[in-house]
């Protein structure tokens, strides 16, 4: 149990971002005390042979001026008082005697050693002493062909080194540990969001509760940014599979009732005495199949249009000639009911569509504002053109939507409360959402109980890459193209 934590432990994204942030803390901070040991040491060894060679100097003079005996006595005055510390002076005669030494009782034993300096004329001499330290030498020729040597100590290098890197030890342990406690409290807080995304997954699956969000985080974090667009995922699909939900449920209910009355025509024109009663009986099983294939065929158009796999024929047309067309076959209904009924517009609003689609879909709003505006009504079509976009507008003076009906009416088989009485499916507006968002339009609707409704569609003007092929009387050949029959629902 406890080593399976464990290993799942060390497997998290957490522990590893800790592993990298402590490894690369202590990396930066060994780098670090590197370099400055270096130029510690570089400096602390430049600072000797200044030293070194200005004592070398200081000796030299001297014994050119005065000679060797006020040497010896300068060595011997200075050498071992001065608090730069002892040094090593030594004169060798041109035969290779030796003139002068002074030198601390320790360094005598190493005179073989530092004989064989003596052929250099000026160099520098780097001599171990034992295990821990070591001289600088220098030495210079003299214009009688002395040599002259001048050395010290460089222990003091590493004595001043030394504490250094003790202290970087002590000083490392503790940064290790730091950055591992440091680097487990970032790497858990900044993977915060990804457990949560985690844990509410994870409870989606085992609960099935398409309800369950990541719990709100004001952070601007990228990881609290995605915890967010995962809310949003979840609150899409769950309005999406709440639609279909509903959608089937409607379907469900909305077929039943055809489906019952035909099957009830067909008892009839199966019990049907004469041939008169038959007759009408299968016209009702006809209508009523139409009504069931109108429905399911609409149902179909709308989920095309909706997933992007619409067909759409495009053609440049006059918007205007199709509204008066469809204004043309909904005259004699609006007449009926005392309605009056105009297309206005300036411009023919010259647009590429698909006008069999688009027909359709100005169809059903002329067919909605006339159903549902009462008798002595008013229904206007607009057209107008601006900025790349055409506008059309379909306006009634009738029963108006009610405020809380206005985005749902667009849902697939809604039918407002107070729509019921009249015919309809409830798929008209979704056919004319999906074909005028299809043609990358929009349709937007403004609506005042009692007052009326204006729906509004609005699409861009694409340049046709084609040129358009017109009529011999200069019409777009589109508005003449055989449209399929209208279909409102
Ligand atoms: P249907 O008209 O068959 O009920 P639609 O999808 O065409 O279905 O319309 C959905 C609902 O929107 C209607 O039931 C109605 O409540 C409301 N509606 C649509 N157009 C209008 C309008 N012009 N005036 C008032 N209500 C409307």
């Amino acid at each position: 149990m406890f080593f399976g934590q464990a290993r799942e432990f060390t497997r998290s994204l957490a522990f590893r971002l800790c592993v990298w942030f402590a490894g690369a803390f202590t990396a930066s901070a060994a780098v670090l005390f590197c370099l400055l040991y270096l130029l510690l040491s570089s400096f602390l060894q430049r600072s000797e042979q200044e030293v070194i060679e200005a004592r070398l100097k200081e000796c030299a003079a001297v014994y050119e001026n005065s000679g060797l005996p006020a040497l010896n006595e300068l060595v011997h005055r200075t050498s071992f008082e001065r608090n730069d510390g002892p040094f090593f002076v030594r004169v060798t005669g041109p035969l290779g005697s030796v003139l002068l030494l002074a030198a601390p009782a320790d360094w005598v034993q190493l005179k073989g050693r530092l004989d064989s300096d003596n052929t250099v004329r000026h160099a520098w001499l780097r001599i171990p002493k034992d295990d821990r330290s070591d001289f600088t030498i220098a030495s210079t020729a003299l214009p009688d062909g002395s040599v002259l040597q001048v050395g010290r100590s460089t222990n003091r290098v590493g004595t001043l080194l030394g504490p250094f890197m003790t202290s970087f030890l002590v000083v490392m342990a503790p940064t290790l540990i730091l950055g591992i406690i440091v680097g487990l409290l970032v790497a858990h807080r900044a993977t915060s969001p990804i457990r949560e995304v985690m844990k509410t997954a994870r409870k989606i699956i085992n609960t099935g509760n398409l309800a369950e969000r990541v719990p709100a985080s004001q952070a601007q974090s990228e990881l609290a940014e995605l915890a967010r667009q995962f809310n949003r995922v979840l609150e899409r699909n769950q309005s999406l599979i709440r639609g279909m939900r509903e959608s089937l449920d409607n379907v469900a209910h909305d077929l039943r009732t055809p489906l019952t009355r035909l099957r009830s025509s067909a008892e009839i024109a199966l019990q049907g005495e004469s041939i008169e009663q038959v007759r009408n009986a299968l016209a009702d099983c006809v209508e009523e199949s139409d009504r069931v294939l109108t429905m399911l065929n609409a149902l179909m158009d709308i989920t095309e249009a909706e997933q992007g796999m619409m067909r759409l024929q495009k053609n440049r047309v006059s918007i205007v000639e199709i509204l008066e067309q469809v204004v043309e076959i909904y005259r004699l209904i609006a007449e009926e009911k005392n309605i009056e009924i105009e297309v206005v517009s300036s411009d023919p609003c010259t647009v590429e569509i698909d006008p069999n689609r688009m027909r359709q879909a100005f169809a059903n709003l002329i067919d909605n504002a006339v159903k549902y505006t009462d008798r002595g009504g008013k229904v206007s079509v607009k057209c107008e053109g601006a900025n790349g976009t055409v506008r059309v507008t379909v306006q009634d003076n009738g029963i108006g939507i009610p405020d809380n009906e206005t985005i749902r009416i667009w849902d697939r088989l809604y039918r407002g409360d107070k729509s019921r009485t009249q015919r309809g499916l409830g798929l008209g507006l979704s056919l004319v959402k999906a074909v005028v968002e299809a043609h990358k339009g929009q349709v937007t609707v403004f609506s005042q109980i009692g007052v009326g409704s204006t729906f509004q569609v609005s699409l861009p003007v694409t340049e046709s890459k084609e040129p358009s092929i017109t009529m011999p009387d200069g019409r777009p050949v589109s508005t003449v193209v055989a449209s399929q029959p209208l279909q409102t629902l």
